[in-house]
């Protein structure tokens, strides 16, 4: 089966077509500027050239529209007809409490979602725009929603819960969430896989980290504990994105710069992080440069990063009683050589010790720690996509 799979944002969307069967990739690209003058598609074949089409599309129907033309055109075109995509899968963000699981799209689980909109106001609105629209153009075909909280809603109360009045989470929901778990999910089942011991038996610490960034202890195939909260703005150090910091330190801040409560958050979502802590880009690459010519700037924004997360493997080997396996995954993990090596380099009390011939690998799966190492340490894509359009497959052939 052909499974179409969406990230649909307010003014992008990605999409993959995926053979369930084989497992490949038959074409890939991205609508962007949905919404907004001087908007264009970007359409890869498999086996073709990409290409950049500059077409109107004043809203997300216009853009799938765009994607299926392209889809089914007859010379770059990788299906005959529309009939051929047997399924959609939908990346959705925010399940709150209700969705533990992905699951098929009905009207019940739209409601559902949009109960969550308030816990997601940037993203579940605009997820649900892409449901929509694919609903009006492939009328009949099953579509699927994939969760990036749902991986984590096994965390034990004693996990996710704030310390702060308990009637909060008991009125509004508030308390730790987390995301990126359908990255945490495939890359911890694929490292079982891998490894050839049972999911059910393996303790693994996934470090994701790109743009956004969150580390997941997964015991024995559950999430345990994650390091974003009920928003994607907690825990490591980011791009633009501050992890954990005090309050406190933040009232202080707003009264001497005069910031209102938007002001705040705009500084801790968009001016933080790596690159508020640089000064020069939220960009690991650009960093890693600086860093090269001993740029104190670089170097302080890295160490602050490579120390974050090195704190968080330590809590989180705590929390699961040791730790079998850490896995680098997404753009800085797969790609970052000094900093895998760098965050590794906190962990010798664990036993980890890594090879740097080894570790000096990008975007591929490989065991980067050494034989003698005592727990495991691998470089390992993640594959959101595919992960989607399995969990789709399994749902609309049950
Ligand atoms: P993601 O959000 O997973 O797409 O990751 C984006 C981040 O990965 C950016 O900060 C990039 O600088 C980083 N990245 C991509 N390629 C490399 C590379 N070759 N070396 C270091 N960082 C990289």
């Amino acid at each position: 089966m052909n499974v179409l799979v969406i990230n649909c944002g307010s003014s992008s969307l990605k999409f993959q077509l995926i053979n369930s069967e084989t497992e490949d990739v038959l074409a890939k690209g991205l609508c962007e500027r949905i919404g907004i003058e001087g908007s264009q598609l970007v359409y890869q074949p498999a086996d073709g050239e990409k290409e950049k089409t500059q077409a109107p599309m004043p809203t997300h129907t216009q853009a799938i529209q765009l994607v299926i033309d392209a889809l089914v055109n007859d010379k770059t075109g990788v299906i005959k007809s529309l009939s051929e995509i047997g399924a959609v899968g939908h990346r959705l963000v925010h399940g709150g409490e209700e969705f533990a699981n992905p699951t098929v799209i009905t009207e019940e689980v739209i409601a559902a979602v949009e109960r969550c909109n308030d816990l997601a106001p940037l993203h579940n609105p605009a997820n649900l725009i892409g449901v929509r629209a694919c609903q009006e153009l492939m009328p009949g075909v099953p579509m699927v929603g994939v969760f990036d909280t749902a991986f984590h809603q096994t965390m034990p109360e004693k996990a996710f819960l704030y310390g702060i009045p308990y009637e909060y989470y008991e009125k509004y929901k508030v308390r730790r969430y987390g995301f990126h778990g359908t990255s945490h999910m495939y890359v911890s089942r694929r490292v079982a896989e891998l490894e050839g011991r049972p999911y059910e038996e393996l303790k693994t610490i996934v470090c994701h980290l790109g743009n956004g960034s969150s580390v997941c202890a997964v015991k024995n195939g559950k999430s345990v504990d994650t390091s974003m909260g009920l928003t994607p703005l907690e825990g490591l150090i980011m791009g633009t994105r501050s992890g954990d910091v005090d309050p406190g330190a933040m009232e202080f801040v707003a009264k001497k710069e005069n910031l209102d409560l938007n002001g705040v958050m705009n500084v801790l979502n968009k001016k933080s992080g790596v690159l508020g802590l640089s000064g020069i880009s939220s960009d690991f690459r650009d960093l890693e440069d600086a860093a090269e010519k001993n740029d104190p700037a670089g170097l302080r924004a890295l160490e602050a990063f490579n120390y974050r997360v090195a704190k968080y493997i330590g809590a989180y080997a705590a929390a699961m009683n040791g730790v079998d396996v850490i896995c680098f995954t997404a753009g800085v993990g797969e790609n970052g050589i000094d900093t895998r090596e760098a965050i590794c380099s906190y962990l010798g009390y664990l036993g980890v010790e890594i090879d740097k011939e080894a570790n000096n690998v990008r975007g591929k799966e490989q065991v980067i720690s050494s034989p003698g190492s005592k727990v495991k340490v691998y470089c390992l894509p993640t594959n959101e996509e595919l992960a989607i359009a399995r969990a789709t497959v399994e749902l609309v052939t049950k």
